[in-house]
């Protein structure tokens, strides 16, 4: 093939345990998926699940130092269950879609909050206050045939040390299941699919120079700092 510029690297995650890394085709994530937190942002809690997506170029990895993000003055953490897809499939039932996931990782969807604030208000799309530049940690990918399906787990996001987010991923408003059973009806999931699950209640601001770390029972942590 003879392109007019190098194709872009292949975006990927590391695999715990192993030399192999995961391809990642898209970036999927769930609003509002914890009750407390819907509270938090002045939701109602019983809604069907809703998405948004990030570009896959936009993970970056444990350890990470990020530049102070363009356009915002309230970058704010939210800490997350990173579902990786690895199978493809369309229309499941929340029966059917557990057959799909290959892995889970712990993640952070950074997110622009005073953008985010004045999308909402005036009713415009969330692409930029989510979807920008190096948006998306995530560690290191457990395959769930290490850890079987995942239905309760603590997750804990801590700022230079100090507790920020402190649930469990049991409160989950829609589990895994139903949140890709709800996905494969508005597109059809393919291998590679990352699905960032939704946050609890908690989130807050990072600031210039603060570490932030999220992670999750027997899935181990993602850290970055900002710089
Ligand atoms: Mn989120």
């Amino acid at each position: 093939m003879d392109y007019v510029f190098p194709p872009p690297p292949v975006p990927s995650l590391a695999i715990r345990g192993s030399e192999q890394r995961f391809a990642v085709r898209r970036i999927f994530c769930v609003g509002r998926n914890y009750a407390e937190h819907a509270k938090e942002m002045g939701a109602d809690t019983r809604e069907p699940p809703f998405f948004f997506a990030k570009p896959a170029d936009a993970l970056v990895p444990d350890g990470a130092v990020l530049p102070w993000p363009m356009a915002t003055s309230d970058l704010h953490h939210e800490a997350e269950l990173v579902v990786a897809i690895g199978a493809a499939g369309r229309n499941l039932t929340p029966e059917a879609a557990g057959a799909l996931v290959w892995g889970h990782a712990p993640g952070i969807d950074l997110t622009r909050r005073d953008m985010q604030a004045e999308a909402k208000q005036m009713r415009r799309p969330w692409d930029m206050s989510k979807g920008f530049d190096q948006s998306a940690p995530c560690g290191a990918l457990v395959p769930v045939s290490e850890t079987g399906p995942l239905s309760a787990a603590r997750i804990l996001c801590t700022v230079n040390g100090q507790i920020r987010q402190d649930a469990d991923i049991a409160d989950m408003i829609w589990d895994v299941p139903h949140i890709i059973s709800h996905l494969s009806g508005l597109v059809e999931l393919a291998p590679g699919d990352l699905i960032f699950t939704g946050t609890p209640a908690g989130v807050g601001p990072i600031l210039p120079g603060e570490t932030c770390r999220v992670e999750i029972a027997g899935l181990g942590a993602v850290g970055v700092r900002i710089g």
